[in-house]
């Protein structure tokens, strides 16, 4: 058996090192998004495959016989390739996915459909805006100039940032709640913007900004492809073992 996992979560991480633990040879790829990516036990590759002729041809020339997917919930583009590629080389594919965070009651929650529709949630008068996206679509929030947002970023910025009025702080998750409860206070956040990544290393701001009675505009997953789902890593292992056995 070797398998091909598509990392970037923190459940990534952890699979990594149950399939280690489990003597399962493995490779570790990463999108490369940040120039320092968590080490892991396994060989790790970094970068995109070509698309889905790309990634069809990874998965012969390196013999993969399994592809666990791994990747952040709003990685659609990877996990559709991911779908494609391996119904097209018959191998077999299991998604991780993690369930997504639910608004609870007294919640000032509003879910979204997209980034400019949670853009278009903020109200028009200034606000301090927690902007609890990463970095790659924050250029559409310079529609709503007026606001303060404070971004936080795995990598410090090389460059000029897309918004007039922007706090940064770097730092890389899981996150723990009284620390965002601080972060939120000393920032006088009034709203916090969030991607509904689910599982646990990020939801220290949803708990926090719930504490705080702040407005909270979440957006919600893109649609997934159809593939077997594995809720945790023990599913994951079985999954292998299962489709191993019957040499598929
Ligand atoms: P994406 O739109 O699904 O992927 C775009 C391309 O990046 C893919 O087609 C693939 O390139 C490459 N790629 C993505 N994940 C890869 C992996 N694990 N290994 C190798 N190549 C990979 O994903 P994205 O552009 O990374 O991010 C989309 C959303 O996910 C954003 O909202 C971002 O904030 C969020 N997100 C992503 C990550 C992450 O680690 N990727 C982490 C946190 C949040 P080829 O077509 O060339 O193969």
């Amino acid at each position: 058996m070797r398998v091909l996992l598509l990392g970037g979560t923190t459940e990534a991480s952890r699979l990594a090192h149950a399939l280690k633990s489990a003597g399962i040879e493995t490779v570790f790829s990463y999108a490369g998004r940040t120039s320092t990516p968590i080490a892991q036990p396994v060989p790790v590759r970094v970068g995109g495959f070509g698309g889905v002729t790309g990634l069809r041809a990874y998965l012969a020339d390196e013999a993969i016989t399994h592809v666990v997917d791994a990747t952040h919930p709003f990685a659609a583009q990877m996990s559709n390739n991911a779908y494609t590629a391996c119904t097209d080389s018959g191998v077999p594919l299991i998604r991780f996915e993690r369930p997504a965070w639910r608004p609870q009651s007294g919640d000032n929650w509003r879910g979204v459909r997209t980034t400019e529709a949670a853009c278009d949630a903020l109200p028009d008068a200034p606000a301090r805006v927690f902007l609890a996206i990463g970095k790659m679509h924050i250029g559409q929030f310079a529609a709503k100039p007026q606001h303060h947002y404070l971004l936080r970023l795995v990598d410090a910025p090389e460059g000029p940032l897309p918004l007039p009025n922007v706090s940064v702080v770097v730092a890389r998750g899981p996150f723990e709640k009284a620390d965002d409860m601080a972060l939120m206070k000393t920032h006088r956040i009034t709203h916090v913007v969030a991607k509904n990544a689910g599982g646990s290393g990020a939801v220290a701001k949803v708990d926090a900004a719930r504490a705080l009675g702040l407005g909270m505009i979440m957006i919600a997953r893109p649609d997934r492809p159809d593939s077997a789902v594995a809720p945790d890593t023990e599913t994951v292992l079985c999954w292998l073992h299962h489709t191993a056995d019957r040499g598929v």
